[in-house]
């Protein structure tokens, strides 16, 4: 056994991190021990934060994360894509599970496991108590995926990969984004700039409707070739003329919701031409609700996909896009404030008063 303590950020109360120190555990057959090199402060963590996350609660918080291997459990060869592993490399997990062996596994749907975040609900007590990537450590579980990371990926852009662009490059391909298409972006948080750099590397004409100075120029960064600035236009008629106009009248092929409000949502159909796609990722919290005309959706033939989550595999996809892709988008530029783990408090507050747009924490050098 070894006898190495190790720290971990756990949400004791609504808004109220502890930090607590536990044993590092071996791993068990087919899992890795890994040490936590960064891991990012994402909008859901905030959500789970301030108590207003659908399913999560108290728990270890945590879930994007560039993971450094330190312990390899049995029969642990290769990664989920056949890459030998080894102590010391470099890892990006999924942060849920596909079980495999539940009912929505079993008709393929892997992204609605039922376990799918059984580990990382644990308690920290329980073995083995780093269940999430606020933390010095992080357990992967056997029949959890993860992947090396390519060597040209900066630490906070892999730390990344798992969330925003993999869940971006899911749902765009889900809708079937494809060459010379028209896709229309609300909002230009950390998963609408993924979603235009992903727009742009399928050759898709893309629009973002925005209205903060610091992500439209950001997206301009990231190579948005229109902006509909709701200051400007700030009815959703206007918006959708706006986008007409700029699809020779017809509205948008796809549409990608991911500014994360209800009313979003029901903007989306007068952004969108007869027969689009229409990719709802946003909007993560029940009970929040808008004024729906059911009837746009109806008449316009407009087909609503909406992703959870992703396929695991995906990961690797993401990493792979990264990895081509880093040259050319800022994607550096998304993260701008590192903290310590001790100060995991001080980062989701000052994230939550915005005063910070993306925060990381950096439990260990790499
Ligand atoms: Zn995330
Ligand atoms: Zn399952």
């Amino acid at each position: 056994m070894t006898s190495t303590t190790g720290r971990l950020a756990y949400l004791r109360d609504e808004q109220s991190v502890e930090i607590r120190e536990y044993p590092v555990p071996d791993p068990e057959p087919g899992a890795l021990v890994t040490e936590v090199v960064q891991a990012n402060v994402c909008g859901s963590e905030l959500h789970i934060w301030k108590g207003i996350h659908p399913v999560l609660d108290r728990m270890v918080l945590g879930h994007e994360a560039l993971c450094r291997v330190t312990d390899v459990g049995d029969g642990v060869e290769t990664d989920y894509a056949g890459e030998p592993i080894e102590e010391g490399d470099l890892i990006a997990p999924t942060y849920f599970v596909a079980c495999g062996k539940c009912e929505y596994c079993g008709r393929g749907e892997f992204r609605s496991c039922e376990n799918a975040l059984q580990h990382w609900l644990e308690h920290p007590d329980e073995f083995p108590h780093f269940h999430g990537t606020f933390a010095t450590h992080y357990y992967v579980h056997p029949e959890q995926h993860f992947y090396k990371v390519p060597e040209n990926i900066p630490d906070g852009v892999a730390a990344a990969a798992n969330c925003a662009l993999t869940q971006v490059l899911f749902g765009l391909d889900e809708v079937g984004l494809s060459y010379g298409e028209t896709v229309v972006i609300q909002g230009g948080g950390g998963l609408g700039q993924n979603a235009i750099a992903v727009a742009n590397e399928y050759g898709a004409e893309t629009i973002l409707v925005e209205g903060v100075d610091e992500r439209i120029e950001r997206a301009r960064s990231f190579g948005v070739d229109h902006v509909v600035d709701f200051r400007e236009y700030d009815t959703v008629e206007a918006r959708g003329e706006r986008v007409a106009e700029l699809t020779d009248g017809r509205g948008a092929d796809v549409g990608v919701e991911v500014a994360g409000v209800p009313d979003a949502f029901a903007e989306g159909p007068h952004l969108l031409r007869d027969g689009a796609r229409y990719l709802e990722i946003g909007n993560i919290t029940p009970g929040r609700t808008a004024e729906i005309d059911p009837a746009l959706f109806t008449r316009k033939n407009i087909e609503v996909t909406p992703t959870m989550r992703y396929d695991p595999w995906y990961l690797k996809k993401g990493l792979e896009f990264l990895s081509r892709t880093v040259e050319k988008y800022p994607y550096d530029d998304l993260i701008d404030a590192e903290f310590d783990l001790v100060d995991t408090q001080t980062a989701l507050e000052q994230s939550d008063a915005r005063e910070i747009t993306r925060a990381s924490l950096v439990p260990h050098e790499h």
